[in-house]
């Protein structure tokens, strides 16, 4: 399948324009995630899975923002990474994929001062990308507000797990808006995982 076959607008296939095809992960997740479904990837890295959720995540805010985006909007995607290495490569993708048409977005993680994470979420953020405790920082100093997001990605959901982010997942998610769609990537699906997607995701998620 090419890239013309998948209905995606140019500007924002920009992103896509070193590579020939879609790749496996992308032709079968695009049309579920443009429609509007909850979505199960069991994917490694290296599949492409990072523009799998990045691009429909894209489309989602041009989609809801049909208005001039202004200063100190709320964001209306969440990415939740384990590591502050993965939000970075997921936010290096994002800024390549938003730049095009206009959509930004912001990295979250600890480690690192607040100052420039803070600034970013006023000056108006699209997309929020980060890990879960700064992310929860942010949401206690009442400078990240989640309200407003809509469409929810948990990359590496297994790993997250593991690292002993559980309850501050559950939280975060807990912040968003209640119709909310949600892609869950993960490398394998032991229990904790399932028990996280049973309570947050559709009844009938698309798995691929
Ligand atoms: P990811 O699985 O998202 O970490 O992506 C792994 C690598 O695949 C990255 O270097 C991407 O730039 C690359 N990639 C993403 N989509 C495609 C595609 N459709 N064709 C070829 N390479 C791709």
């Amino acid at each position: 399948k090419a890239f013309a076959d998948s209905g995606l607008p140019e500007n924002v296939l920009e992103c896509c324009k070193g590579f020939e095809k879609p790749s496996p992960i992308q032709s079968r997740a695009w049309p579920f995630l443009l429609d509007g479904r909850d979505l199960i990837g069991i994917a490694a890295t290296g599949s492409g899975k990072t523009l799998a959720f990045g691009i429909p995540a894209v489309m989602h805010v041009l989609k809801k923002r049909k208005s001039k985006a202004s200063k100190g909007r709320n964001p209306l995607c969440l990415m939740l990474s384990p590591t502050r290495e993965l939000a970075q490569q997921i936010s290096d993708v994002m800024c390549e994929a938003g730049g095009s048409c206009g959509v930004e977005s912001v990295c979250l993680y600890g480690g690192t001062s607040k100052g420039p994470q803070i600034s970013s979420l006023k000056s108006g953020i699209d997309i929020v990308i980060g890990t879960p405790g700064r992310i929860q920082d942010l949401i206690e100093m009442g400078v990240c507000c989640l309200k407003e997001v809509s469409f929810v990605v948990l990359d590496e959901a297994d790993r997250m797990l593991d690292m002993g982010f559980e309850q501050v997942v559950r939280s975060i998610l807990g912040q968003t808006c209640s119709a909310r769609q949600m892609v869950m990537f993960s490398a394998t699906w032991p229990l904790p995982v399932h028990h996280l997607a049973q309570e947050f995701m559709d009844p009938n998620p698309v798995k691929v």
